[in-house]
């Protein structure tokens, strides 16, 4: 049995109940069994036994008060992973699915995608099984600001950075920076996606999506193709899903779906500029549903059904799929019918949407695959240039962002590459992600001793 063998059968053993946790660790410990043999360093400082095993997670009560004047109660979790090469970093997430095994999948992703950016940053994750949905803004308010009461202890601008994730946008942020700059009277960068007024980013709203599409034109190069004249399926409706349509589109592509947890549209005629600012509205104004969009539009909607089984079941062909809506949305069924309707691409705005089966079938198949810790990762790599500018105390402009963010989606592609060919699986962006993330952590896990 493999080192790595033994570290997640322990895991499988001391972190019962959390099947994500398992799933994220299975899939990066499978790549880093290459690494055994070169690098006895790193099995002598249990590197693999350390870097599975988070820092410390903490969990909280987040009592509230709603509109009605009912005590409301929830769980607030913030799991520190590791900080090996700076400080821990990585969104929060507000959706009633959250629970600690989610947070511990997450934040494990988040160590190896913060090492892919090459910024200095560490990984965490945190959030609450809070419902922001169907919530007045008051309630919201409430909420994030009794959630920030406990989390301000264990956060600060060189300590731990959080920013959003699903449920937690422009909106949260903003209320939970106000409460922690009151709380600790300081005006410091201890949150990004902040609003541009008071020290937010310009490019980090699009730059999870944006950076999707980067990877994805990255991915198309070595085949000699690019994206004009490319049909995309992206799901969700949320933040990444929104800035997908708008890249892909300036790219010269068209997309066809978006989805979120009620049903899917199909678009044949493409998503354009003036359809995408109308569910822009829909979305991060009025807080509706994806149906609307085809009562507007006169496009056929399918109720209770992702865009992956949409496509499947309808048989609707595509090039390039933008999973950008939540976990394991694309399974050994639908990865089988993505690839069957022409499906050569993959890239994952979404933490872990596809699950081991689908992710088997993609390289089974020939399809360029983009796993998220790599293709996803420019939203924090963006967060990371919002900490820049912030301890600068200046601002750089949208031109000067976006270049940079090219810039590291191009770097963290060739990296991938590098790494895979270099343990030998040319091509395969799974392992060459896990490594190139892991070998920058693990060396300054064995530099710095056992802590
Ligand atoms: P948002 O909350 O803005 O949007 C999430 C979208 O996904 C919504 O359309 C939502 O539908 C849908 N969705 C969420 N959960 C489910 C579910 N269980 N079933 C069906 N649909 C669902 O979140 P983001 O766009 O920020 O995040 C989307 C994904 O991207 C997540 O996996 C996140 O971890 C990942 N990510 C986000 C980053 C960022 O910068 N924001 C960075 C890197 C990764 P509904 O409104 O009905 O819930």
């Amino acid at each position: 049995m493999s080192v790595c063998d033994e570290v997640y059968a322990k895991v499988v053993e001391k972190h019962p109940g959390q099947p994500e946790f398992h799933q994220a660790v299975k899939e990066v410990l499978e790549s880093l069994k290459l690494t055994e043999a070169k690098r006895p360093d790193y099995v002598k400082y249990k590197v693999y036994e350390r870097i599975v095993e988070p820092d410390r997670a903490i969990i909280f009560r987040v009592p509230w008060v709603d509109d009605k004047g009912e005590v409301q109660i929830n769980r607030g979790y913030r799991v520190q992973f590791n900080n090996a090469i700076g400080p821990y970093k990585g969104g929060l997430r507000f959706h009633p699915s959250v629970n600690l095994g989610i947070i511990k999948f997450l934040g494990f992703e988040q160590i190896f995608k913060n090492s892919l950016t090459t910024l200095p940053m560490g990984g965490a994750k945190g959030g609450s099984d809070f419902d922001p949905k169907g919530k007045s803004d008051m309630e919201v308010m409430r909420f994030c600001q009794a959630f920030m009461r406990e989390l301000f202890r264990h956060i600060g601008p060189d300590t731990d950075v959080p920013a959003g994730d699903i449920g937690v946008g422009a909106r949260e942020i903003g209320y939970m920076y106000g409460y922690y700059k009151k709380l600790v009277n300081e005006h410091t960068g201890v949150l990004t996606g902040k609003g541009l007024e008071y020290g937010g980013s310009l490019i980090r709203p699009e730059a999870t999506g944006y950076g999707s599409t980067y990877f994805a034109a990255e991915m198309l190069a070595t085949r000699g193709k690019e994206i004009k004249g490319l049909v995309a399926a992206v799901s969700g409706s949320g933040n990444v899903a929104q800035y997908t349509v708008e890249k892909v589109n300036q790219l010269g592509g068209k997309v066809i779906t978006l989805s979120d947890s009620n049903g899917t549209v199909v678009d044949e005629k493409g998503i354009d500029a003036k359809k995408l600012a109308w569910v822009m509205e829909l979305k991060n104004v009025r807080r509706g549903r994806i149906e609307e969009y085809a009562k507007e539009f006169n496009v056929a909607y399918y109720a209770g059904k992702s865009v992956w089984e949409v496509i499947t079941e309808q048989g609707i062909r595509i090039d390039l799929a933008f999973p950008s809506a939540h976990e394991n949305e694309i399974d050994g069924k639908t990865a089988s019918g993505l690839v069957k309707n022409g499906c050569f691409l993959v890239s994952e705005g979404a933490n872990m949407p596809s699950t081991p089966e689908a992710q088997d079938i993609f390289l089974d198949n020939n399809v360029l695959y983009g796993p998220a810790k790599a293709a996803n990762a420019g939203g924090v790599a963006t967060s990371g240039l919002e900490m820049s500018q912030n301890s600068l105390r200046l601002s750089w402009d949208r031109e000067e962002v976006d270049m940079r963010l090219q810039k590291i989606m191009k770097a963290i592609h060739k990296n991938a590459l590098d790494a895979a060919a270099a343990y030998g699986h040319p091509g395969n962006y799974i392992v060459g992600a896990n490594l190139a993330g892991f070998i920058k952590v693990a060396n300054v896990m064995v530099a710095n001793g056992v802590v």
